[in-house]
């Protein structure tokens, strides 16, 4: 294991771009969200504020949810493969995919009616 290598994917560079969007972990975490809510939640892309924008003109121009709640979902996904990156950093496992997806629906939820 390298320094600055992705601990969850083993590839080069641990960067919060790679980790929360681009990780081969992280890309299904989205996929299997977006699922849930028949549209594409997360673009890809070469910077974070890019990613921010255009994941928001994305889910925008599919009419398919407000700011809000897109805001929500995609704060609450960033959060949970964050806490997984750091369940393997400290020797926990990483959570099967499925559960991992429906537990941060869940708490989308409880966000989106406590916040
Ligand atoms: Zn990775």
């Amino acid at each position: 294991m390298f320094i600055g290598m992705c601990i969850v994917s083993g590839l080069l560079i641990e960067t919060a771009l790679h980790l929360l969007f681009l990780c081969p972990y992280a890309t299904v975490v989205w996929r299997r969200v977006s699922q849930g809510h028949v549209c594409n939640l997360m673009e890809p892309g070469g910077t974070l504020q890019y990613v921010w924008c255009n994941s928001w003109n994305l889910v925008k121009a599919q009419g398919v949810m407000g700011k809000k709640k897109w805001k929500a979902i995609f704060l609450c996904v960033c959060w949970h493969v964050w806490k997984q990156r750091n369940c393997v950093v400290f020797g926990g496992n990483i959570l099967e995919l499925v559960a991992l997806a429906n537990r941060i629906l869940g708490e989308v939820k409880l966000w989106r009616k406590y916040c």
